[in-house]
């Protein structure tokens, strides 16, 4: 089975967020289940001068104002196929973003651009390679089944990995898409009188995927659809949802270079040496009692509001807490003046650092994601991987990683972390408290942790629905 995936972001090379983990992923997760997955991706600087061994596969003497080309090549052990468009990618730094911090202003012809050399590819445009899927990733690939739709081509399946972006333009720029009139329609791209990338994607692919089961059924609510709730509640029957995997060789407690003290599910108590160096980084008092942990980017989607506005509780139970993150300057402010408050009770670092993440999954007893939507999240696989409780908000990928201690799963000897609803301060601290009443009991907290630990949160289970997914498309 031959998979073209399209995307504007791969982990190594290009990232943003998850995206990029995922598309980044799939490939080597795939090669076990049958699946010969190529990545097509913009040539951004990074990503061309990354490239190594490049043929040329594909010339274009004009794609969407300037020539072009589709080079194949090798880079992070990827298999790649890049657009060279130095027209449209050949700039620094962030894939959307000029160096204004806006949008670049061609950004619709840029992906526009994306989307239908990915629909040509997989019309076999070049000579020898003709895939069975085309597997798109969000808005900037999402127009690639319109074109599909009005040029032919295979079976199209679109992941969406978070709705809330959806690659809205006006609608003069129709003309420049090079798409039939008909193609500006319901049944397209027009949304409320503009042009939506999302919107047309989700319009005409023969499949449709998001990050987890929960966040598959939310986006059908005008709660959580952000709008196209009412196309995607038409489309259900042919809407799916896969949890992303985490990469266990980089997120390794076993072996990780990171942290203080290695340890698997066996030898737990080596992780105090870790708690002491989080103590240490993060100016906080010496001690056994919970400390609860926070590596997020500091948004409204994330609850870092809900957070600030509880701290005072929550040292007031006892509990200590360190957080690492970056974002709003308000919830940056707060935690500062917070820390300032309870100086050893309150440790908060505002950047962002990897290994100072590591080391926190590593030493802290909870991982704190108090989430108003998620699609998927990670970092709470990287808490159960590490020993490192989760407390999270009961929504979309939250709510299907994470097994509540309630008293029946509690009987049960299944309990993984804790779960609350609503996102508000009285439930945070509720199950906060829950925890600390947990973990008051060693012999139940390592059990947890063991069981977390246990839980498989590598990228097998999901290659495997994927790959089921494409042999349904091209079977039907
Ligand atoms: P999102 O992609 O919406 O931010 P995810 O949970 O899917 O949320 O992924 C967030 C990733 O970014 C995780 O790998 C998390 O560890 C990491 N991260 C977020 N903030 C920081 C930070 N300040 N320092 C280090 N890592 C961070």
């Amino acid at each position: 089975m031959k998979v073209l995936s399209a995307a504007a972001e791969i982990y190594p090379l290009v990232k943003t967020g998850g995206l990029a983990d995922v598309v980044g992923a799939l490939p080597a997760a795939l090669t076990g289940q049958g699946v010969a997955m190529r990545c097509l991706v913009p040539g951004y600087r990074q990503v061309m001068s990354a490239l190594g061994g490049i043929t040329v596969l594909h010339r274009y003497a004009d794609l969407f104002g300037g020539p072009a080309s589709l080079v194949a090549g090798k880079a992070g052990g990827l298999d790649l196929i890049a657009i060279d468009a130095p027209h449209l990618y050949d700039r620094p730094g962030n894939p959307y973003l000029g160096p204004d911090g806006k949008d670049w202003p061609d950004n619709a012809q840029r992906f526009a651009a994306l989307s239908r050399a990915a629909a040509e590819v997989a019309r076999g445009i070049i000579p020898g390679y003709q895939p069975d899927i085309l597997h798109l990733h969000d808005w900037q690939a999402a127009l690639a089944s319109v074109y599909v739709k009005f040029l032919g081509g295979p079976k199209t399946l679109l992941t969406v990995h978070n709705i809330a972006f959806q690659g809205q333009f006006p609608a003069s720029i129709f003309a420049s898409l090079q798409l039939p009139g008909a193609a500006f329609a319901i049944d397209g791209v027009e949304y409320y009188g503009s042009v939506s990338f999302l919107k047309g994607g989700l319009a005409t692919a023969n499949a449709i995927s998001t990050v987890s089961p929960s966040y598959a059924q939310e986006i059908c609510t005008p709660d959580y659809g952000m709008g196209l709730d009412g196309l995607l509640r038409a489309r259900h029957a042919v809407l799916s949802g896969i949890v992303n995997g985490i990469d266990t060789e980089v997120w390794n407690p076993a072996d990780d270079r990171n942290i203080a003290a290695t340890y698997t599910a066996k030898t737990l108590n080596r992780r105090r040496a870790n708690k002491r160096e989080v103590e240490r980084r993060f100016g906080l008092e010496e001690g056994d009692g919970i400390l609860h942990a926070v590596v997020s980017r500091l948004t409204w989607q994330k609850g870092m509001d809900i957070f600030v506005e509880s701290l005072d509780e929550v040292v007031a139970t006892g509990a200590r807490l360190a957080l690492i993150g970056t974002g709003e300057a308000p919830l940056e402010a707060g935690l500062q003046a917070a820390s300032q408050r309870h100086k050893g009770r309150i440790g908060a670092i505002i950047g962002y650092d990897e290994g100072l993440s590591h080391l926190l999954q590593a030493g802290a007893d909870t991982i704190l994601v108090p989430s108003r939507f998620e699609p998927c999240g990670l970092t709470q696989l990287y808490g159960l991987r590490y020993g490192c409780v989760p407390v999270v908000a009961r929504t979309g990928g939250l709510a299907d990683t994470v097994i509540d201690a309630n008293d029946a799963a509690l009987n049960a000897g299944v309990a993984t972390g804790f779960q609350f609803s609503p996102v508000d301060g009285p439930a945070l601290q509720h199950a906060l408290s829950r925890a600390a009443g947990v973990h008051a009991d060693a012999k139940a907290w390592g059990s947890m942790q063991r069981r977390g630990m246990e839980t498989d949160v590598s990228w097998d289970r999901s290659a495997a629905r994927y790959a089921d997914l494409y042999r349904t498309l091209t079977a039907a």
